[in-house]
């Protein structure tokens, strides 16, 4: 149990994916509210998630259901181009190589689940926590318009909270990036555009065959310059807020949740409020290299598909999180994901796949 002198309150700003995993993880030691300017239902981002083992391991860790998620598992994934002319394929073994699985989600159950787990909706028990952890409070309608990182004061739409450690997560178009920057940085188009598609099981036959789908959406990708920090004060960047990539990768919302993982240091014993500073500085100082080399991806265009692919995979190496850092039984995080392609993407989300699908 966490004695009183070490107990924080965390803000934290934005319930995307960064935000909620956060808000999961510090809520085993520290009181924690989210604020979020929209309605409980809000879900930015694509229709589906792929989260790789790198993620996968941290969501196990939390008790995540992937049943009541509705997740599959993902064993292969073929690219095709606009014209549904055949580009490559990649066979996936990800439990086998990384002892954890490659699963793919809509992103609003995705999203629900870890809303869920931080609230208290799911029983502590199912979650691995004691029946005594506190939920977070989660606010709704509530934008945050300002903070200060030195004191710990978020400003709301409806007022100013003191709440010393703040949490920026809101997202690729950060409104409070600027404030622990000191100067404007926002996400520039890449000049690509993604194209989702999602399609039920029972129509996935019909689709492939006539190129008809539920639903389509579009997004103009933009992404983030590295930043040359994270952190001010009291006060961290995590999430798209950090590092927006583009889908490319197949790793922002994984990013994020290796994000609330390493943030893991601020419930381990000893940190109080005095050092929380330096311990955000830790976290940035892992994070941010790791973040980096995941989003450099981008610079390798123009590159062929295979080429990208064979970069990728020479990148691989073991990430070390923060809070196992000064452990002699370091476990071995996997490099993140295992598809890159260019141009247009089209995803079929498949939420029970059918039986004709082969397993
Ligand atoms: C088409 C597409 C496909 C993708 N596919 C994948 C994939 O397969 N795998 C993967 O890992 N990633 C994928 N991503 C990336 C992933 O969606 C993002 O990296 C992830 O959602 C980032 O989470 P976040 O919490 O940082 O931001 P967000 O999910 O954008 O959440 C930010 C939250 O902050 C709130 N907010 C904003 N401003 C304020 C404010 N001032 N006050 C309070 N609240 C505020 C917003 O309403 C929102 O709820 C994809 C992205 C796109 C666009």
């Amino acid at each position: 149990m966490t004695s009183k002198d070490t107990r924080l309150r965390v803000a934290i700003v934005g319930s995307g994916i960064a935000g909620l995993a956060a808000a999961r993880i510090l809520r085993e030691k520290h009181d924690v509210t989210v604020y979020e300017r929209g309605e409980p239902s809000v879900a930015t981002g694509g229709q589906g998630i792929a989260n790789f083992p790198n993620s996968t391991h941290i969501l196990e860790s939390m008790g995540f259901d992937y049943k009541r998620v509705g997740s599959v598992e993902l064993d292969g994934w073929n690219s095709v181009d606009k014209h549904g002319k055949y580009l490559h394929s990649i066979d996936y073994n990800m439990r086998e190589r990384y002892g954890a699985p490659l699963v793919s989600h809509l992103r609003m159950d995705f999203r629900t689940e870890l809303w869920s787990s931080e609230a208290g909706y799911c029983p502590a028990g199912d979650l691995g926590l004691d029946a005594s952890t506190t939920p977070a409070t989660t606010l709704w309608n509530n934008g945050a318009v300002n903070l200060d990182p030195k004191d710990g004061l978020v400003t709301l739409e409806d007022g100013v909270r003191d709440s010393p450690e703040i949490l920026v997560a809101d997202g690729i178009h950060s409104r409070l990036r600027n404030k622990i920057l000191r100067e404007p940085i926002s996400a520039q188009k890449t000049g690509l555009t993604c194209c989702r598609v999602t399609v039920s099981a029972e129509r996935v036959e019909q689709a492939l065959e006539h190129r008809v789908a539920d639903q389509v959406k579009l997004w103009e990708l933009r992404d983030l310059e590295p930043l040359p920090t994270w952190t001010s004060g009291r006060a961290v960047l995590i999430g798209d807020a950090a590092h927006a990539m583009t889908p490319m990768q197949g790793q922002g919302s994984n990013m994020a949740t290796e994000d609330a993982d390493d943030l893991r240091l601020l419930t381990q014993p000893g940190v109080t409020r005095d050092s929380v500073p330096e311990v955000l500085n830790v976290v940035e100082s892992v994070r941010r290299p790791r973040a980096r080399r995941c989003s450099r991806i981008r610079e390798l265009r123009p590159i062929s598909p295979a080429r990208l692919i064979d970069m990728r995979n020479s990148m691989k190496t073991a990430h070390t999180p923060a809070y196992w850092a000064s452990s002699s039984n370091k476990p071995q995080r996997p490099e993140f994901g295992e598809h890159i392609s260019r141009g247009t993407i089209a995803t079929f989300m498949l939420r029970n796949p059918p039986s004709y699908l082969p397993h």
